[in-house]
């Protein structure tokens, strides 16, 4: 007798809506992403809206090792070719992923310039740009419109929670209400809007993380990426951390697990899933490592999933 398979809403029998099988379908191939960082700061740390930047943020603390702002952007991403032509999973295509800091941030023939560079490899078939809600307008967009006619472009915005005590208390410089608008604006002019939240933040409690999967649903949003909280050294957390842990609730790994699940149960299944946990190298972090890579990690929630037979908007409500 042969095996009944289920297709989930997305087409495939991935119990979440994943971007690697998005961007094969969507592109025929793998896609791999290369991160550069093209020398932007941020408004957040020079001043113009705060210094110092967010608690939990050192963008040292993310970049791979091909990454570096000294460097030209087509140094770093011909590096980055090379660096993945010798993995095992090769991708003949790629992004350019302006990750560091705030990638909207300057004058727009600035910003075109370092856009036009990335574009300029012929490998290099769309942009991922993160950026801070409050970093963006009109201008830009409308460049980036014009972008979007040939290229793949997503505008990746950190909101990294819905509620405004928590981005007070995590000193991010804007309210939900700029992300929202962020957010309207992209829509506006047809333009992927992706976003990141971190899970675990002083101040939120379970059930206040868990409401945001139907403020989160209801976003004009093509992309979302997860990650929980981790204390990085070198940050305002760390300081805070090693004076009272106890104000921190930090997931562990089989909490995340359990919590992961139920949100994407409740999650819109149309929003692009890019990543549903964060890692960084266990000698950046104060506190205590999960010990286990990305993908071990994102294996233990899909097989989870598939024990509790649940999937991504399994109990979404249009
Ligand atoms: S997380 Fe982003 S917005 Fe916040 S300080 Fe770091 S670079 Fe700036």
């Amino acid at each position: 007798m042969s095996e009944i398979t289920t297709y989930y809403p997305w087409g495939d029998t991935r119990r979440i809506h994943a971007a690697s099988n998005y961007l094969r379908k969507t592109f025929g191939s793998r896609i791999q992403k290369l991160t550069i960082d093209a020398g932007f700061t941020c408004p957040n740390r020079d001043g113009t809206k705060g210094v110092g930047g967010c608690s939990y943020c050192n963008n040292d603390a993310f970049n791979p090792s091909y990454c570096d702002p000294q460097q030209s952007i087509s140094w770093q991403l011909e590096k980055g070719i090379r660096f993945h032509e010798n993995r095992y999973r090769k991708a003949p295509q790629f992004f350019a992923y302006f990750q560091a800091y705030s990638n909207t941030y300057a004058t727009l023939p600035e910003l075109k310039a370092r856009y036009s560079e990335a574009l300029a490899n012929p490998k290099v078939i769309g942009l991922i740009l993160g950026t801070r809600p409050d970093c963006m307008d009109e201008g830009i967009l409308e460049y980036l419109a014009t972008l979007a006619e040939k290229y793949y472009v997503v505008i990746e915005y950190g909101l990294e929670s819905v509620y405004d005590r928590t981005l007070e208390r995590i000193n991010r410089g804007h309210t939900f209400e700029e992300s929202l608008r962020a957010l309207e604006l992209t829509r506006k002019y047809g333009l992927k809007a992706g976003v990141h939240l971190i899970f675990g933040l002083p101040g939120e409690s379970r059930a206040d993380m868990m409401a945001s999967a139907d403020i989160i649903s209801e976003l004009p949003l093509h992309t979302i990426k997860f990650h929980q909280l981790q204390i990085v050294k070198g940050t305002r957390f760390a300081l805070e951390y090693q004076e009272a842990p106890s104000q921190f609730d930090l997931f562990s790994l089989e909490e995340y697990i359990d919590f992961m699940c139920d949100y994407l149960g409740s999650l819109n299944p149309e929003i692009i899933v890019e990543r549903l946990a964060g890692e960084s190298q266990p000698d950046v972090q104060l506190s205590e490592p999960w010990g286990l890579r990305y993908d071990q990690v994102l294996k233990r929630i899909e097989e989870q999933m598939a024990r509790l037979d649940t999937w991504q908007g399994k109990y979404f409500k249009n």
